[in-house]
């Protein structure tokens, strides 16, 4: 589903990536792990065209990412930040439909597409009528995903999901959502710090470290390698 060759990029002097080839498989999940500065959220925002490497090539289903395709490209990747990235001033409801709304989508499909959505993500009834800052930490979160599945796209990107949770709540959420994962059968790409989480959720394991990929595998591959 994603290609990525010899990808490098500095900010400044820093060297976020240094010479990363990656294969992302379709209909997968994926977790890019490592300790904070590896480069993890910079290939997930490559993915998706948020920044742009100094040199290699990201190809998205055999095209390269292109800045005159990116919208089009982008309507088939879903991309959740932490803690859903919502705009504070909408309603979730404004916020999930909002993409739909630019698109021209009838107000009962966007209704009925919401209510489907948030019974998937167990989100109960009545949340989404709230703003981001009357729901709590998860629901927020799950509020993000329904966003990013609106448009149905084959892939969702998720830069540490589960990141500002407290233990219970993050712990029900990962078991919600390798459930999800398996139910929707989509291409996952998610980026976090905790090594357990990865192997939980994920189906390979791609571990950085100082803008390198130094270890991929499924988890128990990456256990039993030396
Ligand atoms: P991770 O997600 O693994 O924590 P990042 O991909 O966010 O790592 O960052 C990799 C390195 O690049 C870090 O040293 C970080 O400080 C730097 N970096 C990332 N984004 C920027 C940016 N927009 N400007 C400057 N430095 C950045
Ligand atoms: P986006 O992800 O929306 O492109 P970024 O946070 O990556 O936004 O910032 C855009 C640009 O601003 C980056 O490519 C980088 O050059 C610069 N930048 C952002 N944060 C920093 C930082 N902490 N240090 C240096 N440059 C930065």
């Amino acid at each position: 589903m994603f290609e990525l060759q010899d990808i490098a990029k500095r900010y400044g002097s820093v060297v976020a990536l240094d010479g990363v080839d990656l294969h992302i498989d379709s209909a997968a999940t994926t977790a890019l792990i490592g300790p904070s500065g590896a480069g993890k959220s910079t290939v997930l925002r490559m993915l998706i065209g948020l920044d742009w490497p100094d040199r290699g090539v990201v190809r998205f289903d055999g095209e390269p990412l292109r800045r005159e395709r990116l919208l089009e490209q982008r309507r088939r990747i879903g991309y959740v930040i932490q803690e859903g990235g919502l705009f504070p001033h909408l309603t979730a409801a404004d916020n999930v439909a909002l993409v739909a709304r630019v698109l021209g989508w009838p107000a009962a499909k966007i209704e009925e597409r919401s209510r489907e959505l948030a019974q998937l993500c167990a989100l109960p009834d009545g949340l989404l009528q709230r703003y981001p800052a009357e729901l709590s930490g998860g629901q927020r979160q799950r509020v993000g995903l329904v966003r990013a599945l609106m448009l149905d796209p084959p892939v969702l990107l998720l830069d540490e999901p589960l990141g500002a949770l407290d233990p219970v709540i993050r712990h029900e959420l990962q078991a919600q959502m390798r459930e999800l994962f398996a139910t929707l059968g989509k291409t996952v790409v998610l980026v976090t710090h905790d090594v357990a989480e990865a192997a939980w959720l994920a189906d390979t394991l791609v571990l950085l470290r100082a803008g390198r990929i130094v270890q991929q595998g499924s988890a128990r591959e990456l256990v039993e390698s030396p």
